[in-house]
């Protein structure tokens, strides 16, 4: 198998090639990664697997059709797994524009790069081609006091990435029905661990908790989120891949069902834990409650039954033990932090409220 990914040298593409070119009996000749290195794009998330020979890096954008269907025919790519992204709701918020040019134009063009390869291919490969098309469950809104979200829920997003997303992933579904390109799309909720640019809620509170400043909540932090291990999302990407029904998609989530107070509560006792503060105060002296996310959804919590059941997926890592590592990664990682805290992203607030005019 030779595969093309999108976006691997973003916070979950890299840890999906860093698991895909460590595994021993990987069955993987060629590994290709087309990222445009935007700014949460960093070629570091891959220091170490540079050298493996499966691995070609190749610099540009999803809505290059002609670069991506010579990359199809050149490493005569047997699958995409497309995660490429403007991925972050506050910047959405701040400026749109870009979300729809990558989420949903980029989208396109890489489906269509994709179905014009495709359809060159003997009988036989085009069977066996796939295209993973890897989304959010934001694009099923807020589900408030509901049931978890399944794969038949309805499309309901309410910020302009869960929008783009969503667009993007009936444009995926389109181009199955139609045109019958081997499309599947996997649904997952927010992801934790390594390599997650700080702009996140998790990291971004580790390395505030660290530097002695105030500890951001939006609104009043009861937004409920289903959180799961980066390493338990990967790994339902690969088993997707490897046996998921052609056409259909698949919701994936860790079972964490908790609110964002909660999330950062923990992150400061585990800090307190292991860094306890000079004053020897909690970090959570340092919370500040500020200004909600305009249209921000109080819960999203998935059911991801249908993985377990048809593919026997099951998350390995629980919240506690998965944060616990997160923490330790980011604590043994400070210098990837200060780079983009340099570079990219000093930590200022995102998806500020409008103002009126
Ligand atoms: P990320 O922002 O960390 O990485 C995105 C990557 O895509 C970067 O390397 C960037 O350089 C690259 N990229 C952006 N625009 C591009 C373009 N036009 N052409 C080529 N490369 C481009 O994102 P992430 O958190 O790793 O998310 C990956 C995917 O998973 C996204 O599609 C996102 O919507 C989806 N997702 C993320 C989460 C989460 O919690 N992080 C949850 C569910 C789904």
């Amino acid at each position: 198998m030779n595969l093309l990914v999108t976006g691997g040298c973003g916070f979950i593409g890299s840890n999906f090639i860093r698991q895909l070119l460590t595994t021993k009996e990987s069955p993987l000749r060629k590994l290709v990664n087309l990222d445009r290195l935007t700014y949460a794009g960093n070629p570091s998330n891959l220091t170490g697997i540079a050298g493996d020979t499966r691995y070609v890096f190749a610099h540009g954008d999803i809505s290059d059709s002609a670069l991506v269907v010579s990359l199809l025919r050149t490493h005569q790519i047997g699958a995409i797994v497309h995660l490429a992204a403007e991925s972050h709701v506050d910047r959405s918020i701040d400026s749109p524009e870009p979300f729809i040019q990558t989420n949903v134009v980029g989208t396109l063009h890489l489906l269509d790069a994709a179905g014009h390869f495709w359809r060159e291919l003997e009988e036989a490969a085009q069977r066996q081609f796939r295209f993973l098309h890897i989304s959010t469950d934001e694009v099923y809104g807020d589900i408030g006091a509901g049931p978890p979200a399944t794969e038949q829920s309805p499309f309901a997003p309410n910020s302009p990435y869960a929008a783009s997303k969503a667009a993007g992933d009936h444009l995926v579904r389109s181009y199955n029905k139609t045109y019958g390109l081997p499309t599947l799309t996997l649904n997952c909720s927010n992801n934790f661990g390594p390599f997650q640019f700080p702009e996140k809620l998790i990291p971004l509170v580790i390395l505030n908790a660290l530097e002695n400043k105030p500890i951001p909540v939006y609104g009043d932090g009861q937004q409920v989120r289903d959180w799961i291990y980066v390493e338990d999302h990967v790994r339902a990407i690969g088993m997707v891949l490897a046996r998921g029904q052609v056409g259909g998609t698949y919701n994936v989530g860790g079972g964490n069902e908790t609110t964002n107070l909660d999330v950062v509560q923990r992150i400061c006792a585990l800090l307190d834990a292991k860094v306890p503060r000079p004053d020897g105060k909690s970090y959570s002296a340092q919370i500040a409650f500020v200004a909600d996310r305009p249209g921000h959804d109080r819960r999203y919590v998935i059911n991801c039954s249908k993985l377990q059941r048809e593919l026997g997926w099951a998350p390995k890592e629980s919240f506690e033990t998965g944060l616990a590592k997160t923490v330790d990664w980011y604590l043994d990682n400070r210098a990837w932090c200060d780079e983009i805290t340099a570079k990219k992203y000093a930590r200022e607030r995102l998806g500020k409220p409008p103002t009126l005019p």
